[in-house]
């Protein structure tokens, strides 16, 4: 089961709907990679064919980018691998050249508007999905 919120500045009307958790079509890894990109699959491919795998955690998680604040939906992807080697998977911001950081919902909800800066967001709906 996962989670969403549906965010909105009153401000400047922004408004954005964010997901967390893992849902059925989502739960096992396969069916999750499918919406990553060429690339990073074929370097996940690399890690699960060259690597002991140790442990593999993923899920949708709400994102900030470290650089414009901009918030969305990332997918979170982390592989132990070998002896202390960690691969995590990068999500490149839709707005400029920064990447999204996983946050969970206070951070969401205590951070400033990625359109106009206000410093107040909204939440207005929350969400189980499946
Ligand atoms: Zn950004
Ligand atoms: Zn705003």
């Amino acid at each position: 089961m996962g989670k969403g919120i549906s965010i909105q500045c009153k401000k400047c009307g922004y408004s954005t709907t964010l997901f967390e958790g893992l849902g059925n079509r989502t739960k096992d890894f396969e069916g999750f990679r499918k919406r990553l990109n060429k690339n990073d699959n074929e370097y996940i491919d690399y890690i699960l064919s060259k690597g002991i795998i140790k442990e593999i955690n993923y899920h949708d998680s709400y994102g900030k980018c470290d650089r414009c604040g901009d918030l969305s939906t990332i997918n979170y992807i982390e592989i132990h691998y070998d002896e202390y080697k960690t691969f995590n998977l990068e999500n490149k911001c839709h707005v400029c050249e920064g990447n999204y950081i996983p946050v969970n919902l206070e951070e969401v909800l205590n951070s400033n508007c990625p359109k106009c800066n206000n410093e107040r967001i909204d939440s207005f709906m929350s969400m189980n999905w499946d």
